[in-house]
């Protein structure tokens, strides 16, 4: 850990906490964050040479595990034809259209840099398409930093939200209303109190940002079924779950149908993007069709493209999917046995390629019993794993990544070093 330390030192004079994203500083699990030299497969090698098997995977984006060599031969290629021009390429619409054909309620679709962006400005489109202010997400959701969701519930029932962020003015938060997740009755409640004030409801329609969380049986069709009645716009937030539990996301594994969809992470292959796209009537309320303003000087990146568009075109091969929940079936179930066997109060849950692990007994449905999990005991567990070679997301409340790229033979490592960690829990 010699140059691990040395590194987060200098980077603290320079950099506030000495990273550029929070989750980054190991505040929650206490200590140094390896600093990462390179990644390959399953792999990631930090500062000081030590290997690691990696379960954070960029926090989703490496689904073909780390540079992978089509990917960065589609990378290299593109950038020898410039960075960026600022001006339309015909990759940008063969990325459209290969979003259109795999997600059929996306008729249009526009690129950004990131998931902050496509959500920020769905949301804004969602306003300028019903003209209406009000909008609901839920307690636990995370859909990036746009002031006017950084925001937690009020204090009474059906109250509008406080910001949770400083430098966020309450009258930014004020048409931001803040339900618990899995909680229809609360969703009725809402719509039968505000329904033509809400212009639209925001989800993770399978919450990946307070651990993993799935939704009830039920939850997401009285969503769908709300905003129709109401005439509010249905936006999933498959940033994270896009291309992530399967090749159409919630949305193909449901059968529900949004009426915008939000992606970033998967779709770039590890290259910064983001997009947003749904109902081609909603859509033509964009800039420069209609009065909704929204721009991006790198707003579909070359390199970006090319990086995302070669990851889906190699996730969309036949098998992809079977195999990589298949090989998360089988982590989770060697993480439950290897607790079971040391005694140790756990439960673990996966859709598709993503994954939680809960320090009690029961798969959690909302934060509220995320958060009635052991936490010391997983940041115990986390740093066990993490010196004995596994790297898992540094918080009790982020879920796990696996790749194609882990193979029976690296799970198998994994279970067998969780099992020492969770033998360290329990001595
Ligand atoms: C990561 C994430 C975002 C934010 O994306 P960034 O690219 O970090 O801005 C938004 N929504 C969900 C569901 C996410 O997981």
């Amino acid at each position: 850990m010699i140059r691990n330390v040395e590194l987060f030192e200098r980077a603290c004079r320079t950099i506030p906490g000495g990273v550029n994203s929070p989750v980054r500083a190991f505040r929650s699990v206490g200590g140094t964050p390896p600093f990462i030299e390179r990644a390959n497969g399953a792999y990631v090698w930090d500062a000081d040479q030590k290997q690691y098997i990696d379960y954070v995977g960029s926090w989703g984006p490496a689904i073909l595990g780390h540079a992978h060599p089509e990917v960065v031969k589609a990378v290299q290629e593109a950038a020898v034809n410039g960075l960026s021009f600022g001006a339309p390429t015909e990759a940008e619409i063969e990325l459209a259209e290969l979003l259109v054909h795999r997600l059929p309620s996306i008729e249009q679709v526009r690129l950004v840099s990131s998931g902050t962006e496509a959500t920020m400005s769905a949301i804004r489109l969602a306003r300028g398409y019903t003209g209406r202010a009000k909008i609901i997400k839920f307690e636990g959701c995370y859909h990036g930093h746009a002031d006017s969701l950084l925001v937690k519930a009020g204090s009474g029932l059906l109250t509008f939200g406080n910001p949770t962020s400083a430098g966020v003015p309450p009258e930014f938060t004020a048409h931001t209303l803040v339900l618990d997740y899995n909680d229809v009755a609360g969703v009725e409640a809402a719509f039968e109190k505000y329904g033509d004030e809400i212009a639209c409801v925001i989800v993770e329609p399978v919450a990946g940002n307070m651990n993993l969380v799935q939704p009830v049986p039920g939850f997401l069709q009285a969503l769908r079924d709300q905003c129709t009645r109401f005439g509010a716009v249905l936006i999933f937030d498959e940033v994270m779950t896009g291309f992530r539990v399967g090749p159409q996301g919630v949305q193909g594994r449901t059968g529900i149908v949004p009426d915008l969809t939000t992606l970033a992470k998967v779709i770039g292959g590890g290259m910064p993007i983001g997009a947003f796209g749904g109902r081609r009537d909603i859509m033509a309320h964009i800039a420069p069709l209609g009065g909704v303003y929204q721009a991006g000087t790198l707003s579909g990146n070359p390199v970006a493209v090319a990086a995302g568009l070669t990851t889906l075109r190699l996730i969309g091969q036949p098998g992809f999917y079977e195999r990589l929940e298949a090989q998360t079936g089988k982590l989770v179930a060697g993480l439950r046995a290897a607790a079971a066997s040391a005694g140790v109060a756990f439960s673990a849950d996966h859709v598709g390629g993503m994954f939680g692990l809960y320090f009690r007994d029961a798969v959690p449905a909302s934060l509220a019993e995320v958060s009635a999990g052991d936490t010391a005991a997983f940041n115990k567990f986390f740093h066990a794993a993490l010196a004995r070679g596994v790297n898992f997301a540094p918080s009790a409340f982020e879920a796990g990544f696996v790749s194609i790229a882990h193979d029976d033979d690296i799970i198998a490592r994994t279970v067998a070093v969780a099992g020492e960690a969770f033998a360290e829990l329990n001595p």
